[in-house]
């Protein structure tokens, strides 16, 4: 995929000299900070922002340490382009969270190579993020992720008074998919029914690999009558569908536990106590006949 850069320079001149040595990447181009913010706004973050120091109203320095404020949890790459050549400013270009600091008059060669370094480097970095925190086998979050990820939810959602829900679920009889079709069919299924489930949740849901065949969603914003209408939606659609492997014609259902954050009293390990309460729900599910869900 084409790399997205946008430019930040005031000068007209400037921005015409950085795109045309840059040409071969996707291009945006800003006269301030208030139309690089417009574009992020519309297109998402970019690969990288070239920065110029010296902006009318927000200068580059404060621009980038706005950016990694507001894209906290992102990798926001920053490369400052500067007339500003003495080395306190080169200094403040990387104590503010730029990865590299180019003087102007630039070099093009440089510059390319300069973009190139950091365009790798943050590959790099992305995909070891991706490697820490996402399950191999279904691509949902790992645990330990997955655990960091919904404390932070938790922690946001006391703040704003606002709801969260877990659901934990596990696969039922799954281990009869595995002797009567083989532990390929079952990574199939576990793989399958891992994106049927994490397509069909909203964007700000999370979903993680608990263990085994075990999985669990965080609803966020959504009580546990919310979350239970989703997941009796998903139930049924697991229940009435096929998952075929090398021609076998596989079913599978689930048991869920739900449990809701406003349920906990403790302040202390939420997290802890959320999981086991939906974790006893769950068992209770099994209890009662497998493939339903208990709140
Ligand atoms: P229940 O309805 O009580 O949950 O029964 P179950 O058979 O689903 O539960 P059990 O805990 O007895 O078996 C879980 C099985 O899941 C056993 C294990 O081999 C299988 N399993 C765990 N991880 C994987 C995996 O990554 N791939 C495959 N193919 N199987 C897995
Ligand atoms: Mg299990
Ligand atoms: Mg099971």
């Amino acid at each position: 995929m084409n790399k997205k850069i946008i430019v930040v320079d005031d000068d007209p001149v400037n921005r015409t000299l950085i795109c045309s040595v840059l040409k071969k990447y996707t291009l945006f181009t800003a006269e301030d900070i208030k139309s690089m913010y417009n574009i992020i706004k519309e297109n998402g973050l970019p690969d990288l922002i070239l920065l110029d120091v010296m902006l009318p109203e927000v200068n580059g320095f404060e621009a980038a340490r706005d950016l990694h404020t507001e894209f906290r949890n992102q990798d926001v790459g920053i490369i400052f382009v500067s007339a500003r050549t003495e080395g306190s400013s080169v200094k403040e270009g990387f104590d503010s969270g730029g990865y590299d600091y180019i003087k102007k008059p630039f070099d093009s060669i440089e510059l390319i190579a300069r973009v190139e370094n950091q365009l790798e480097r943050i590959e790099r970095e992305n995909k070891l993020r991706s490697d820490a925190s996402l399950d191999p086998l279904t691509a949902v979050y790992n645990r330990r992720y997955f655990k960091h990820l919904v404390e932070q939810k938790i922690n946001f959602c006391n703040r704003k008074n606002m709801k969260l829900s877990i659901a934990m679920i596990d696969l039922d009889n799954f281990k009869e998919i595995n002797d009567n079709f083989s532990h390929l069919a079952g990574d199939y299924v576990l793989q399958t029914f891992a994106s049927q489930i994490s397509e069909s949740l909203r964007k700000y849901d999370l979903m993680g690999r608990f263990g085994g065949e075990e999985f669990i969603i965080a609803f966020v914003d959504c009580c546990k009558d919310c979350s239970y209408s989703i997941m009796e939606r998903l139930r049924a659609d697991v229940e009435k569908r096929a998952f075929i492997f090398e021609g076998n014609d596989i079913s599978l259902s689930f048991s869920a536990g739900i449990a809701d954050l406003c349920e906990i009293e403790s302040r202390k390990s939420v997290y802890h106590e959320i999981l086991k309460l939906s974790d006893q729900r769950l068992y209770e599910a099994k209890r009662l006949g497998r493939n339903q869900i208990v709140i």
